[in-house]
């Protein structure tokens, strides 16, 4: 996670790095990533909750609540803790001139240049900035928007330059800092870093899309490991697991992999997806369950109970596993579950975590 910061910094030289740490750091967890990204200018986030848990672990620099406050009183405690809020609605604007804060809180008005989730269109924005900027209630006002397309920036429904022109119509003679880029508009496109970039999934080592992790330099910031409880010797024509999805079509070994859907594997992943077992590439069979799932282990003929299995991450890049299940890595990464047992590996070359639910 480190060394992906440092891959993030390399490509926005001379922007400062939110690291975006939502959904407890991607399911990294966030005192993990308070250490591994010591180094970034700020920590962005949408959770309140895990924003004031932010300053319990020592977070002292920046943060940026990326959808702002939900609740009135979130107001008077982002304040107090020193949060910097997204705003993107008139609500949000009512509450705040409603809440008693013991002094200014830092906003980021939001644009809607175009992906139509959060945000003031840009015409009228200067109207917005202006009724803020009156607010005493208000500190430094700085601007964000959000592409819909920076891993296929031709997407002729909406291409990021077209993104880009709403920004600065937006903008328009307006001042403060700008905020645009996500993951791989800071991969693909370093120009329009700004102010500050927002990569997320780069730091944990997976693909925004546009390339492959490997091809932009990133590490895995976690591997999904296990072992394998049980070897079955099928005949002919034996069936496996639920629904008997798989049926050998010759005698073969197969694996059962203490690992399911209860843990965060996907269970739309087909027979064919990749896994590791002693290191050794071989693919899930059969339909995988809440605890365990099955494998092929006709490449790994000394595999027995024992053997240790990788799911993803070191050895098994965890965007081709999300392919393989029809998702993304964004998608594994925060469907971790609490029962996965979480082993930190910390002063390792590259601040390895290891994710494993065996002894
Ligand atoms: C999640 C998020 C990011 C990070 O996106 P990645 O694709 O993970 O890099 C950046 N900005 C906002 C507003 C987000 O919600």
């Amino acid at each position: 996670m480190r060394a992906n910061l440092a891959v993030a910094r390399a490509h926005a030289a001379q922007a400062r790095v939110w690291a975006v740490v939502k959904a407890d750091a991607y399911g990294h967890g966030l005192a993990n990533a308070v250490q591994a990204f010591a180094r970034a200018d700020g920590l962005a986030l949408v959770e309140t909750e895990a924003a004031l848990r932010l300053r319990q672990l020592g977070w002292s620099k920046p943060i940026l609540l990326l959808e702002g406050v939900f609740e009135p009183e979130d107001w008077p405690a982002m304040q107090a803790a020193g949060v910097c809020c997204v705003v993107h609605t008139q609500e949000q604007i009512a509450m705040l001139e409603h809440a008693r804060l013991d002094g200014p809180v830092d906003i980021c008005l939001k644009i809607n240049s175009g992906m139509n989730r959060l945000g003031f269109a840009p015409a009228g924005f200067g109207a917005v900035h202006a009724r803020l900027r009156a607010n005493p209630k208000v500190g430094a006002i700085g601007f964000a928007t959000h592409f819909a397309n920076a891993d296929h920036a031709d997407n002729p429904d909406l291409p990021m330059q077209e993104q880009v022109r709403r920004v600065r119509l937006a903008l328009q003679g307006l001042h403060g800092e700008i905020s645009l880029s996500n993951s791989a508009a800071t991969l693909l496109a370093p120009e329009l870093a700004a102010d500050w970039v927002r990569p997320g999934i780069m730091l944990y080592g997976a693909s925004p899309g546009g390339g492959s992790a490997q091809e932009f330099g990133l590490l895995p910031g976690m591997t999904l490991e296990s072992q394998l409880i049980a070897v079955q010797q099928l005949a002919r024509g034996d069936a496996v697991g639920y629904g008997s999805r798989f049926v050998a079509p010759a005698p073969m070994r197969i694996g059962v992999v203490a690992c399911g859907y209860a843990d965060g594997y996907p269970r739309h992943a087909p027979n064919g997806a990749p896994i590791l077992v002693d290191g050794i590439r071989t693919v899930v069979l059969g339909t995988v369950s809440m605890d365990m799932l099955t494998v092929d282990l006709t490449p790994v003929p000394q595999a027995r109970v024992g053997s240790r299995v990788v799911l993803w991450g070191e050895g098994l890049p965890i965007d081709e596993v999300a392919q393989a299940a029809g998702t993304l890595g964004y998608e594994l990464m925060c469907a971790l579950t609490p029962r996965v047992r979480v082993e930190v590996k910390n002063g390792q070359p590259q601040g390895l975590e290891i994710h494993g639910n065996q002894e």
